[in-house]
């Protein structure tokens, strides 16, 4: 393509192109907005793509954007800049935009930053707000069809949280002063170790008995009852419909209004965080009552050079745990409810991320 000495291109923009019209913008789901998406990726090229415009456009045109396009010099045959007609110049950028302009009733690929300030700005919102919605629409769509399942997964779990809170407390109250000095030792690395004396009693020798586990047993203050509700009230207001058409509806419903979009996608998120924040821990608060840290505990405990003297026991009665802490004439005994072993903690189901623009 021969170029004047300012770099304006002489036939691409001048010859008459044919282009395709469009009384609206294409959707994304076109065809043809696909098929630029793919010939840029193998080309780098929007001048070779047919069907877009290549003839003037004042740079107040007003226009919308179909989507962002980011041009891949490496795959231009001269590694060049790819040209814009708005500006009128072959050689011009590397981000831009597939850009409908309705008084033209035309598609042109153009770069970013050529149009008059106050247009672009507003094509730059529109486009924002567009994509925002489309964006949470897709995530409605997938994810308030799951939430009737993670009611399910939630009243399933209640026991478990109960038993949990129940087994908390005892030993909380009833170990406290076990609880407080484990609770010490995890904030200062959470491993137990004996600094064991031997002959002369001058010389140390570190005896390690293993990492301390489930440590949620030794927060303050552990509330899975709680954690749990807060799952079921960020969901409640979500339950959608029973059939697809329902969910549909209801969805198309919720992005209608820009306030309870952006409301149902920020609390079905964090239903899912916190859903995370109460599974995880409750996993966590399980592994401090399995045999290996009670016995460890217990080694900890009962050694002679051990900081703080007490014993740690599991034992099985009639097939469940049951775990006796003593420190001095105290004795906690605690007996795990099956609850705790039935919780369901692997099914919770979760919408994709989307991600539509590559
Ligand atoms: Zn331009």
């Amino acid at each position: 393509m021969a170029r004047d000495r300012r770099g304006v291109c002489s036939n691409l923009f001048t010859d008459a192109r044919d282009h395709r019209r469009f009384v609206e913008p294409p959707l994304s789901s076109d065809g043809f907005v696909a098929g630029l998406v793919e010939h840029l990726r193998r080309t780098g090229q929007p001048e070779t793509f047919p069907g877009l415009y290549y003839g003037p456009i004042a740079r107040d045109a007003p226009f919308a954007i179909v989507r962002k396009i980011t041009i891949d010099r490496s795959k231009r045959p001269d590694g060049d800049l790819a040209p814009c007609p708005r500006c009128g110049r072959e050689d011009k950028f590397i981000e831009g935009a597939l850009a409908h302009f309705p008084s033209l009733q035309c598609c042109a690929v153009v770069g970013h930053c050529c149009a008059d300030k106050k247009i672009g700005a507003e094509a730059d919102r529109e486009y924002q707000r567009r994509t925002a919605r489309e964006q949470a629409e897709d995530f409605l769509l997938s994810a308030v069809p799951l939430v009737a399942r993670k009611q399910d997964i939630l009243c399933k779990n209640t026991p478990a949280a109960d038993e949990a809170l129940r087994v908390y407390r005892k030993f909380r109250k009833e170990a406290s002063k076990i609880q407080r000095h484990l609770r010490a030792l995890n904030r200062s690395g959470g491993v137990l170790r004996v600094a064991e004396r031997v002959r002369a009693q001058f010389e140390t020798r570190d005896m390690v008995f293993g990492p301390l586990e489930g440590t949620t047993a030794l927060i303050a203050k552990y509330s899975p009852v709680q954690e749990l509700e807060a799952v079921r009230i960020l969901l409640a207001e979500y339950a959608g419909g029973s059939t697809e058409e329902a969910t549909f509806n209801y969805v198309v419903s919720l992005t209608a209004d820009e306030n309870r979009r952006r409301d149902a996608h920020a609390r079905l998120r964090a239903a899912d965080q916190f859903w995370d924040k109460f599974s995880a821990r409750l996993r966590d608060f399980r592994q401090f009552w399995t045999r290996d840290n009670v016995e460890r505990l217990n080694a900890y405990g009962s050694h002679r050079d051990s900081p703080f003297s007490f014993q740690a026991a599991y034992e099985l009665v009639q097939r469940r745990p049951r775990i006796t802490f003593r420190h001095r004439q105290h004795e906690c005994r605690i007996l795990l409810g099956a609850e705790l072993d039935e919780a369901v903690l692997d099914e919770w189901p979760r919408a994709p991320s989307v991600a539509r623009q590559p």
